[in-house]
């Protein structure tokens, strides 16, 4: 299939569209983004690419580094991890705080900020340098080791993370934090300042589309099941309180970030990133929702 024809089909058909959504701005270094930028990057576990538009580009994947930190934790501490964290959708944004209280600092589930924050708690435990750690591993998913963080969105983050710290401090009194408050958000503000481009992105999320195997390097990275898991709970958790919208229109298990991004994962066959900075309501891209729904019809490429 030419992938790339149909992406400028959408992308022309999506232009009279107009864009409703609002850069994020209460992160202050993220409202700089140029919100006309627009990327998009399809690849195939054969190693087909196609792509269009900025996906060369970099920018803040925020919270799709959950993905990549949650992975980290599940292949090291298994099935235990459920103990720190829930699996089921949150159905409240991905900063509330009201569901904590009653769960009794238990999370709903790894992709809202209280489950990753209690993921970078257990990868402090875990591992001997977390932000090299975390890093490294994405430097092999991707084979490229440029990929870093930014280090002026991190201490951006940092200064007006109120909420993230309500979160931490809640879970702490209630006993699933174990690790100093400060060094949890350390990471936790470092994993969300990463920048990677769609074509990274795409790449780095090709072992969730492969039975848990790199194909450049044929390192497995989680189990077959395991593989199979991550991609049943991004599916249901991956897009907070839209995780249904998202099932519903597109029909892939995937990841957003209020950076603009999303990845999007077809078990067996490809992922696809794509980037537009605008977001709706919920935190999650605009014009890229629109963009896999279109795609998605279009290529009959649902899982459903
Ligand atoms: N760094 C952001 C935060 O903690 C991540 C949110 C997101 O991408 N949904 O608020």
């Amino acid at each position: 299939m030419n992938y790339e024809t149909i992406f400028q089909e959408i992308y022309q058909e999506l232009l009279s569209v107009k864009d409703i959504g609002q850069v994020a701005d209460y992160i202050p270094e993220l409202a700089y983004v140029a919100p006309e930028q627009f990327g998009v990057r399809l690849t195939t576990i054969d190693g087909e690419k196609f792509a269009f538009g900025d996906a060369e580009k970099r920018f803040s994947i925020q919270s799709i580094a959950k993905v990549f930190t949650f992975v980290l934790a599940y292949s090291r501490i298994k099935s235990s991890i459920w103990e720190r964290t829930g699996l089921e959708p949150a159905g409240t944004p991905f900063n509330s705080l009201v569901q904590l209280e009653y769960d009794k600092g238990i999370p709903r589930n790894p992709f809202i900020n209280a489950g990753a924050i209690v993921i970078c708690d257990i990868l402090a435990s875990e591992l001997a340098s977390p932000k090299e750690n975390i890093l490294s591993f994405i430097h092999r998913l991707t084979g490229v080791n440029s990929i870093g963080y930014n280090d002026k969105v991190a201490l951006s983050e940092k200064k007006t993370g109120y909420r993230n710290y309500a979160l931490v401090n809640l879970m702490k009194s209630f006993g699933n934090i174990r690790n100093d408050i400060d060094i949890v958000m350390d990471i936790y503000f470092h994993i969300c300042s990463i920048e990677m481009s769609c074509t990274e992105l795409s790449q780095s999320f090709l072992f969730l589309a492969n039975n848990g195997i790199v194909p450049h390097s044929g390192e497995q990275i989680l189990s077959a099941s395991r593989t199979k898991r991550t991609n049943a709970l991004m599916q249901t958790c991956g897009f907070y309180d839209e995780a249904g919208e998202f099932t519903f229109k597109v029909g892939l298990p995937g990841k957003s970030g209020v950076g603009g991004g999303i990845v999007a994962v077809h078990p067996e066959k490809y992922t696809i990133a794509v980037w537009s900075p605008r977001l709706n309501k919920k935190g999650n891209s605009y014009k890229g929702m629109l963009f896999l729904e279109e795609f998605t019809t279009k290529t009959s490429s649902s899982i459903f």
